[in-house]
């Protein structure tokens, strides 16, 4: 619910955990039914609502003070107990993943509103989990005790990281924090080396979080945003207070190695060349190994992801991106897993443009670029470069050719996807055949009713 929703809010602290009610009898209104009133619940006892009367509550939500979404539901009951809430929203979380999550040790466990936890992630990478808190909710120290003393005791990581975004926090007006260790305490400092600043996410590694507008959840590799990264400060209440100065001891490693659909990949959460994954793909990357055929060409390929299932399935690979970190780690993983592929670092545009001028051809092709669209505004200009990409690849394609193409951009719909897709085809002479219309891997909860929990978009087409 946006802030030009909410026609009341007097006293709500940031973060709180709010009684929503529809306020009928309001002149400031602009749709019936949609403005409401924030109420501090009862635990804020100095705080009382003032104005009465009302048509029904809502629900529960929390508040942010300060981003344009200034209500997130939670319950449509009022919740006198957030602690036992968010607990049991976590380990429900996690029996969803042990139901539906296969063939892998890298999933999300919490995504956000598609968990009924809004503003918070989760990810786990073998032994390591790394969080997003993206709202005020989540920021103060108690709240922090209720979610990492009920990750730790229901996954049992080694060490748990924070990932810092500066743009979310200062959008919900939260004081500055740096990306590091949360879990265990007592860590040292962690090395601020160049690296971390040359392979900074801002500096090269082109950022696909879709969520600039408010609402959006988005999407993101477990790379971003990373800089150094100091004590974040312990547990408190178990380890003492928290964000105490950096002591002297031995800092966990935060490097391991996850596998998915049997593929392995090395993940560095805070060190110098942070890598990572986009989580989201995995069902898709099987996807496209199951009819990639030939000669493959992965454009975006970020660290691999999608050319490495392809090797074990196609003659030859490339790998295409303009990130040369991203290209080294997508390297180091295909030697991890014995296979070599060929890695060009390239503006995907500029490559397509003169590979397919110069009449090159490939059998299999994907397209997994970044969130083009970033807001509603921008819409139009991410459709031109999507039907820009698609017209390429399909020029380049073989008869009885696969078209792996992806947007994970909110703002484009799956059906503009197929749109453009559909005028790439007419342009380029080509018969399709939609073998697979797909979008995120199940880790990634699609919430009917929640349309922001549905960005990612992969149609497999056979391509005659
Ligand atoms: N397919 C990848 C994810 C791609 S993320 C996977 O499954 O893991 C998008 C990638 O596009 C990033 O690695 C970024 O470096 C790259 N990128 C962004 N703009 C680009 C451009 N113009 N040309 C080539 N690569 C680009």
């Amino acid at each position: 619910m946006y802030r030009s929703d909410v026609v009341e809010a007097e006293g709500v602290q940031p973060g709180a955990v709010v009684l929503v009610q529809e306020a009928g009898d309001t002149g400031t209104k602009r749709h019936a039914g949609k403005s409401a009133r924030a109420i501090p619940t009862l635990s804020d006892k100095n705080v009382r609502p003032t104005r009465p009367p009302v048509t029904r509550t809502l629900g529960s939500a929390f508040y942010s003070t300060a981003s344009e979404i200034a209500v997130r539901m939670i319950s449509p009951k009022p919740v006198n107990d957030i602690e036992q809430l968010i607990r049991e929203r976590i380990r429900a979380a996690i029996v969803y993943r042990e139901r539906f999550v296969q063939d892998t040790n890298a999933y999300r466990v919490i995504f956000s509103e598609g968990d009924f936890l809004p503003g918070l992630i989760v990810d786990k990478y073998n032994d390591i989990l790394s969080l997003q808190v993206l709202t005020q909710a989540w920021d103060p120290d108690p709240m922090r005790n209720i979610f990492l003393s009920e990750l730790r005791v229901a996954l049992n990581p080694r060490v748990i990281v924070e990932r810092i975004d500066p743009r979310v926090r200062k959008l919900e007006q939260l004081p500055e924090r740096e990306s590091g260790i949360v879990w265990p305490g007592n860590s040292p400092k962690y090395s601020n080396h160049e690296d971390s600043f040359k392979y900074s996410n801002h500096d090269v590694i082109p950022n696909r979080f879709s969520g600039e507008e408010p609402g959006v959840p988005g999407r993101e590799a477990g790379s971003s945003s990373f800089r150094s990264a100091p004590l974040l400060g312990m547990t408190s209440g178990e380890r003492g207070a928290t964000g105490a100065s950096p002591v002297e001891g031995s800092t966990p490693a935060i490097t391991t190695e996850f596998q998915m659909n049997s593929v392995r990949f090395l993940y560095d959460a805070l060190g110098g060349q942070k890598t990572g994954a986009f989580l989201d793909q995995r069902e898709n990357y099987a996807a496209a190994e199951k009819y990639a055929r030939g000669e493959a060409l992965d454009v975006f390929t970020y660290q691999g992801g999608f050319a490495l299932h392809l090797a074990r399935s196609c003659d030859k690979v490339t790998g295409v991106d303009s990130s040369r970190p991203a290209l080294e780690a997508a390297d180091q993983n295909a030697a991890l897993n014995g296979r070599e592929i060929d890695w060009i670092e390239a503006n995907a545009f500029d490559l397509l443009r003169d590979y397919s001028d110069a009449g090159r051809k490939y059998d299999t092709i994907v397209l997994d670029p970044p969130a083009f669209a970033k807001s509603r505004q921008n819409r139009d200009t991410a459709i031109r470069g999507y039907k820009e990409l698609n017209l390429r690849a399909l020029k380049m394609l073989r008869p009885g050719g696969i078209l792996v193409t992806c947007s994970c951009s909110y703002h484009v719909s799956a059906s503009d996807l197929l749109e453009v897709l559909a005028s790439a085809a007419l342009d380029s002479h080509r018969n399709l055949r939609i073998l697979e219309n797909r979008g995120q891997a199940k880790d990634h909860p699609n919430v009917l009713g929640v349309p922001e929990t549905a960005y990612l978009k992969c149609l497999i087409s056979l391509v005659s």
